[in-house]
């Protein structure tokens, strides 16, 4: 089946706060543009939410969250459904919101169509699925006692996302926080509101009750801040920068010790021994940096090539670099389009800058495409060493690393030395060596003989500076519940927790 025809200018429907189910403006009365990545032109208005904003948001999502609230009484069973339906309207609507998420952020069309829709959808029926499995357990004891644990809700959880994936990182987040019966309070980020806010509608559509689910478009240290500093948020899971990261954790411990997961940068390893299929690593090592515009957290920015195929892996490397397509994302034939902002442009231009000052050698790219629009040629540079900035920094951005490795002890030395540790990646045949390197490499996620490879079933995030806890799957699902540990009295000795020859 061929790709629908974008519609290239989806009508922009809602432009407001959403909160309780309603559609309201900011209290401040401020607004702030949204831009299209690929002309710099305003797209539109938003209503800018802050402090004040959350505090509406928390109240709603209090109020939604009362023990007999329509959301809490409801069966485990319906809030599967509900999340079932709000998966079918996104599928209803996917040539719409694919459209959206291409304006609002500059992926490939054929990106948010054939990616980021398909797999928002996927992650909220996964996740519907668990609404009615979340259980505790019967556990035994010695005495004239009866324990079970019970798996309740955590509460209001804060959710901060970012641009990268803006309609797959809002599924992430309300995917399991829902399906365990919680309410959210969710800030999008402020270059990429606008399919978060078409969601919101949705959900409201599909039959979540006012307060489950409360959207609040707004600027990090204003909006985002109001979140992790909440005394009335019981969690808050956020996806960006280490830095940022730091900040939330910081304020989550001052205030009222919120549960707190991260999932943050890398500066991901990728290690081609000279064993390798070359062309499938080629491949999959040019996709594990390229997609998405580099602007991955887990993207494959230091390929590790072994000395004895350094200049033939090199080759490929920069011929697939030079072949790709990069233009207006809404064109079929372009595998990418524009830099989500002029901040991460003037970012990664700088860091280009780095690389060549600091003795990198620039194999291709490296410039502006155009003079509209935030377009960056795919960048290679050889010779990279973990000293230079380029080597050792989060580039985000178009710009592949290329260094040299002898043998499999001074590439795990050096796969490891970073402060992150959010994926890896290593392409061999030798079946010794991936045990090896699987067991050594300190990263949450490791591919072997491919990269980028996500799925809702498999856990992802960081060791080290790359964050804390896990999103997706059922380990995804352990950082939305609390347990409750309950110890009944028994009038007479129970049969829960003893053996049978123990029996009277
Ligand atoms: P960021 O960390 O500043 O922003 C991510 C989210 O956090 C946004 O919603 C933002 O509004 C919010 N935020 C910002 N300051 C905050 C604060 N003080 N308190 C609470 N929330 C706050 O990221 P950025 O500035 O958009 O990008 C900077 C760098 O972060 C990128 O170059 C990249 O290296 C990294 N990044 C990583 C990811 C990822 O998926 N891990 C995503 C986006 C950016």
């Amino acid at each position: 089946m061929g790709l629908p025809k974008p519609q290239a200018k989806p009508e922009i429907k809602y432009t407001k706060l959403f909160i309780n189910n309603e559609w309201v403006n900011s209290t401040s009365g401020k607004t702030f543009p949204v831009v299209n990545p690929a002309t710099g032109d305003k797209i539109v208005d938003i209503q800018e939410g802050d402090k004040a904003d959350i505090d509406k948001a928390v109240k709603a999502a209090q109020a939604a969250f009362q023990p007999d609230s329509t959301w809490r009484t409801m069966d485990a069973s319906t809030r599967g459904e509900l999340l079932q339906k709000l998966a079918d309207l996104i599928e209803r609507d996917a040539l719409y919101i694919a459209s959206l998420e291409t304006l609002d952020n500059g992926k490939p069309f054929k990106d948010s169509y054939g990616i980021d829709v398909p797999y928002t959808i996927k992650c909220l029926r996964y996740f519907a699925g668990w609404s009615d499995k979340i259980q505790g357990k019967t556990i035994p004891m010695d005495g004239n006692f009866f324990c079970y644990t019970r798996h309740e809700p955590v509460g209001i959880c804060g959710q901060i996302i970012p641009w990268n994936f803006p309609l797959l990182m809002m599924a992430w987040k309300i995917g399991p926080a829902l399906c365990c019966g919680n309410v959210v309070v969710l800030k999008p980020a402020e270059q990429t509101p606008l399919t978060a806010l078409y969601t919101a509608q949705l959900a409201k559509e599909a039959g979540f009750p006012p307060g489950v689910l409360n959207v609040i478009p707004g600027y990090g240290p204003t909006a985002g801040s109001a979140i992790s500093h909440h005394p009335d948020i019981d969690k808050v899971a956020f996806t960006g920068s280490t830095e940022v990261g730091q900040l939330v954790m910081e304020a989550a411990a001052k205030t009222n010790l919120k549960r707190v997961t991260l999932e943050l940068g890398g500066k991901s390893p990728n290690v081609v021994f000279a064993d390798a299929d070359l062309d499938l690593a080629a491949d999959m090592s040019h996709f594990g940096l390229f997609f998405n515009m580099g602007q991955c957290c887990c993207a494959g920015s230091r390929t590790y090539v072994q000395e004895e195929i350094y200049e033939e892996f090199k080759k490929k490397l920069v011929e697939r670099a030079k072949k790709r397509p990069v233009g207006n994302p809404f064109d079929e034939k372009h595998d990418s389009g524009p830099q989500v902002d002029k901040d991460q442009f003037e970012k990664i231009m700088e860091l280009i800058d780095s690389g060549k000052k600091d003795g990198a050698k620039l194999e291709c790219g490296g410039k502006r495409i155009g003079t509209k629009g935030y377009f960056i040629e795919p960048t290679v540079f050889s010779d990279v060493n973990e000293d230079m900035r380029i080597g050792k920094e989060e580039i985000f951005g178009p710009v592949q690393q290329i260094i040299k490795f002898k043998t499999m002890d001074e590439v795990i030395e050096k796969a490891n030395k970073t402060s992150y540790g959010l994926a890896a990646a290593v392409f061999t045949t030798d079946i010794n060596k991936v045990m090896t390197y699987t067991s050594r490499v300190k990263a949450g996620t490791i591919w072997v003989n491919c990269y980028n490879i996500l799925r809702t079933t498999c856990p992802f995030g960081g060791f080290k500076k790359s964050g804390m806890g896990r999103e997706l799957g059922e380990y995804g699902l352990h950082q939305y519940s609390e347990v409750k540990t309950v110890i009944v009295n028994t009038p007479t000795k129970n049969l829960v927790g003893t053996q049978l020859s123990e029996r009277d």
